[in-house]
């Protein structure tokens, strides 16, 4: 089974990705995550990456299709694999498709975590994350169990440098422009399942099993 998982910003696509990750065995495409990691290595490309993601707008196609490729060749089709964030344009769409018939293999379902901007915007606020060990947090949705500090290690929690009001703005933007299209296609391929994600994680991670079967 091959799942796509897309939403606005802070719609909650990381932990409903990892309970189905965990559920069902399914190997994980977090898009986002790959890309900070690639900006950690500090080289020519991760520069390159960085500058889209600080501007708040998507890195480019040719990157994106080059770090899909470098994870396809990876990827267990057998197990299913689980796509977070990614595709956020018609292109990319365009592209995993292509990707996936050659492996004999397609996408069976997209599922479609639906918050307003306004939500968006208040949980993005409150996002944190421990910069020793990389546990996330949100102090309106997760918050730790004292002040700002990380439960695990007791470090001071980080903002991500591309969660500045401005470039929030910019990303909403580029999801407005760029992503919504995308999930307009998958409407209309009718594999959609579209969840109400201002609601507990578990009534969410319900009904998506439910719609998974
Ligand atoms: P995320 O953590 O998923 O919100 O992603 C953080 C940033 O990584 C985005 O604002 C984009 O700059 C970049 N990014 C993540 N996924 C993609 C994608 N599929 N295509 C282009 N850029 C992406």
């Amino acid at each position: 089974m091959n799942i796509i998982i897309l939403g606005p910003q802070a719609s909650g696509k990381g932990t409903q990705a990892d309970l189905l990750v965990k559920k069902y065995g399914l190997f994980y495409l977090e898009m986002g995550q790959i890309l900070r990691d690639l900006v950690e290595k500090k080289d020519k490309l991760g520069e390159k990456i960085a500058s889209f993601i600080n501007q708040g707008h998507l890195v480019s196609n040719e990157i994106i299709m080059e770090v899909l490729s470098r994870f396809l060749i990876t990827a267990n089709f057998q197990k299913g694999i689980l796509f977070d964030g990614f595709p956020r344009n018609l292109a990319q769409a365009g592209v995993l498709q292509k990707e996936l018939e050659k492996q004999k293999a397609k996408i069976d379902k997209v599922i479609f975590l639906q918050i307003s901007t306004k939500e968006s915007l208040r949980r993005l606020s409150g996002r944190r994350h421990c910069p020793c060990c990389g546990r996330d947090y949100n102090l309106v949705t997760m918050p730790p169990k004292k002040g700002e500090i990380c439960d695990d290690d007791g470090c001071q929690l980080a903002t991500r440098e591309d969660e500045t009001p401005e470039i929030i703005k910019q990303r909403l933007s580029a999801y407005h422009q760029e992503t919504l299209p995308v999930i307009d296609f998958y409407r209309q391929a009718g594999i959609l399942l579209e969840v109400d994600g201002e609601r507990s994680i578990e009534a969410i991670h319900q009904e998506i099993l439910k719609d998974l079967g």
